[in-house]
C-alpha cells in the first residue's frame, strides 16, 4: 500500500497508480469492453460508458461513470465519428491524460482497414454520427478483433509491463477461439454467399464483406436519417427488382418501418444484434457472432 502510494506520488497526483488492485479501463462500447476483457482477463476492471443498445447521438453518461473515468488508466474508443457524445464527457472530466493521441487514450480504429472512407459526407448538424470518416461499425467483422486486441495488448503492456506476458497469453487463447469461430461462422453462411440484403442502418458492411453478403441498400438514405415516402417507394421497388430476400434490422429499428419495408419489398426481416449484451445470448464478443450467424442462417434458409 505504501509502495502504491509512493508510486502515485512519484507519478504525480493526477495519475492513478497501476499498483493496488485491478487497474480500471473505460471503453466507449460493450464490444470494446469485451475485447479488453479478452486481453486483460481478471487483471483489469473494465467499464463501458455506453450501454449495449443506445442511440449513438444520445448516450447519457452517469456521474458514477464519470468518476470511473477519473480513476481509469486507459480510455479505449471506436474513434471516427462514432462517439459524438464523448467530447462532452471528456470536457466534464477535464483530465488532460485522455487527450486524443495521448498515452492514456486508445483509438482502436487506427489499426483497422476502414470501409467507405471515400463517401464524402458533410455534418448536417454538430455532433451527429454520420459515418463521415469511413464506416465506424468495424467491430462487426470478427477478423478485426485481431488488430483491435493487438492495439489493446500494446496499450496495456505499456502501462503494466510486468503483466504483459499474462496479457499476451490471454490474447493468444482468445485468438485461437476466434479462429475456430471464424471457421464455424464461415461454414454456416457458406450456402448463402452472394445473398442480397437490405439493412436499416448501415452497420453491416464489414460483417457482409467477411461472410459474402451483398448489401444492396440501406433504408436510411444517410446514416441516422429516416427515409421519405419517395425514397421508401424507390427502395422497395429496387428490392423487388434485384431479388433482395432479407432485410436486416436492429433492436433499435422502428418496428413499423421494418414491417412496412419488408412487406412492400417482398423480403423477410431479421433482427441482428449490433453489440455485445444487446441480446442475452450475446454475452461476449464470440457469442455475439454465434447469435448473429445463427439468426442470419435461419432467416436466409427460410427466405429462399
Ligand atoms: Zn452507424
Amino acid at each position: 500500500m505504501l509502495r502504491a502510494l509512493a508510486l502515485a506520488l512519484a507519478l504525480g497526483a493526477a495519475v492513478p497508480a497501476w499498483a493496488g488492485g485491478a487497474p480500471a479501463v473505460v471503453t466507449t462500447s460493450t464490444d470494446l469492453k469485451a475485447l479488453v476483457e479478452a486481453v486483460g482477463g481478471d487483471r483489469v476492471a473494465v467499464e463501458s460508458l455506453a450501454p449495449a443498445l443506445h442511440d449513438p447521438h444520445a448516450v447519457d453518461v452517469k456521474p458514477g461513470q464519470l468518476a470511473k473515468l477519473k480513476t481509469a488508466v486507459l480510455l479505449v474508443r471506436i474513434g471516427l465519428d462514432h462517439e459524438p457524445w464523448l467530447a462532452r464527457v471528456l470536457r466534464a472530466v477535464n483530465d488532460p491524460r485522455f487527450r486524443p493521441g495521448g498515452p492514456h487514450d486508445l483509438d482502436v480504429s487506427k489499426g483497422v482497414e476502414l470501409l467507405q472512407t471515400e463517401i464524402a459526407r458533410v455534418r448536417s448538424e454538430r455532433g451527429v454520427h454520420v459515418h463521415g470518416f469511413g464506416n465506424p461499425h468495424y467491430w462487426l467483422d470478427p477478423a478485426n478483433a485481431r488488430p483491435i486486441t493487438q492495439a489493446i495488448l500494446e496499450a496495456l503492456g505499456r502501462l503494466a509491463p510486468a503483466e504483459r506476458p499474462a496479457f499476451t497469453a490471454n490474447r493468444e487463447r482468445f485468438l485461437a477461439r476466434l479462429d475456430a469461430g471464424l471457421a464455424r461462422w464461415t461454414a454456416a453462411l457458406a450456402p448463402y454467399r452472394g445473398a442480397r440484403v437490405v439493412v436499416v442502418h448501415d452497420s453491416w458492411p464489414y460483417f457482409a464483406r467477411r461472410f459474402g453478403l451483398e448489401v444492396v441498400a440501406a433504408v436510411e438514405p444517410s446514416p441516422g436519417v429516416p427515409p421519405s415516402p419517395a425514397s421508401l417507394a424507390a427502395l422497395t421497388a429496387r428490392m423487388r427488382e434485384s431479388g433482395v430476400r432479407l432485410l436486416i434490422a436492429e433492436p433499435s429499428s422502428s418496428t413499423s418501418l421494418v414491417t412496412q419495408v419488408a412487406a412492400r419489398g417482398g423480403a423477410r426481416a431479421v433482427t441482428l444484434v449490433p453489440s455485445v449484451g444487446g441480446d442475452p445470448g450475446a454475452r461476449d464478443y464470440l457469442a455475439l457472432f454465434d447469435v448473429n450467424v445463427r439468426r442470419l442462417a435461419e432467416a436466409l434458409a427460410a427466405a429462399r
